[in-house]
């Protein structure tokens, strides 16, 4: 094969977002335990502190919240949680909600004691988020019969179930919705070193020869998000393969990468270009983010909640209230 072939789809690689080929992948490597469960040390312990009360008191778990960058475990935590309490999970998103109805129809389905996920909850429409009040404080559902003074409420009670919400953006979910949950747990992006034990564990499952050296290779260009990292081994093996290369070392690792157009920091096209943009366009800042967006042209939503979240994290831009800055770090290698 051509090496330029494997340069396609450069900026998607480095996407934290789902992407359609990720669907199937993501289920071959989700954890299922939480010992399978790499990283976010804190968030587990108070998660298995919650579930062992909660069995022992012979209750059903509290709603609970998961928010942070997407592509860091939290759908994988909601089913590592229905694991540990032997329930089922019922998974669906923010969007697919569209009528009361919808949600009727799966709570009343659920066996008691079942997790209700909700991906991307800040995406609910308001009559959705309205019936699920009264389904997660007192498992019913209100059915109005008829309008105006003549309507009734009719009240339907539902098996006791735990939702949880995963958001990506916890500032745009209402107050109300939020404070129904019992707990609200942060993820953040990952330490290296756990990448590297992701990597590890993955290439085990897809039998890939990983070295060590080849794991910590593929983890500093991961944004330190286990989609990207996972989505990168598989780029990576490829690469492997086709040269038939028996095992992937550093080298390999970075040959493969740096194809990709993936610089050793995990910075990708659309990062650099930001950066870019910022540093000559606008003398380093602060300019404003609809500025930058329309610069790149890109949506505003996508630039703040995908790509600056690492940006920022690792020092590379600056969120001041008169807009976006350059830092001292991103200067030195634009
Ligand atoms: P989110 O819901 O936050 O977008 P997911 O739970 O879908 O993220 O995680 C994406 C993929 O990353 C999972 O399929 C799994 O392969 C991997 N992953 C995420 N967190 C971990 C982890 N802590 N340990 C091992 N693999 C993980």
């Amino acid at each position: 094969m051509e090496e330029a072939e494997l340069s396609s789809n450069t900026t998607i690689l480095t996407q934290p977002r789902i992407q359609p080929e990720d669907v199937r992948e993501d289920n071959t490597f989700r954890p299922k335990t939480f010992s399978d469960f790499i990283g976010q040390t804190a968030t587990k312990q108070n998660l298995e502190i919650l579930i062992q009360a909660t069995q022992e008191r012979q209750q059903t778990l509290e709603h609970i919240l998961f928010y942070g960058p997407p592509g860091l475990g939290k759908t994988s935590l909601a089913y590592v949680v229905a694991q540990a309490l032997g329930v089922q999970i019922k998974i669906t998103s923010g969007p697919a909600l569209e009528r009361a109805g919808d949600v009727a129809s799966i709570l009343c389905n659920l066996s008691p004691g079942s997790i209700f996920f909700i991906d991307e909850i800040h995406r609910l429409n308001r009559t959705v988020e309205e019936v699920l009040y009264p389904a997660m404080e007192d498992f019913a559902f209100d059915i109005v019969l008829g309008k105006g003074p003549a309507a009734k409420t009719l009240r339907l009670d539902l098996p006791r179930f735990t939702l949880i919400g995963a958001t990506t953006r916890i500032g745009q979910l209402s107050a109300p919705l939020r404070d129904r949950f019992g707990g609200h747990f942060h993820l953040d992006f990952y330490e290296i070193g756990d990448i590297e034990k992701i990597l590890a564990r993955s290439a085990k499952i897809m039998a890939a020869p990983l070295e060590t050296t080849g794991a910590k290779e593929v983890a500093r260009r991961s944004r330190r998000t286990p989609r990207i990292a996972n989505r990168l081994l598989r780029r990576v093996r490829d690469y492997a393969q086709v040269h038939r290369e028996r095992v992937i070392t550093a080298e390999i690792a970075s040959r493969a990468l740096e194809l990709l157009r993936i610089d050793p920091f995990g910075l990708d096209k659309i990062d650099r270009e930001l950066l870019a943009t910022i540093a000559n366009k606008f003398q380093g800042g602060p300019v404003g983010l609809s500025t930058i967006a329309a610069s790149l042209g890109e949506d505003m939503q996508t630039i703040e909640e995908v790509y600056e979240p690492y940006l920022i994290r690792e020092g590379w831009l600056e969120r001041t209230p008169r807009g976006r800055k350059t830092t001292a770090r991103s200067a030195e290698v634009l």
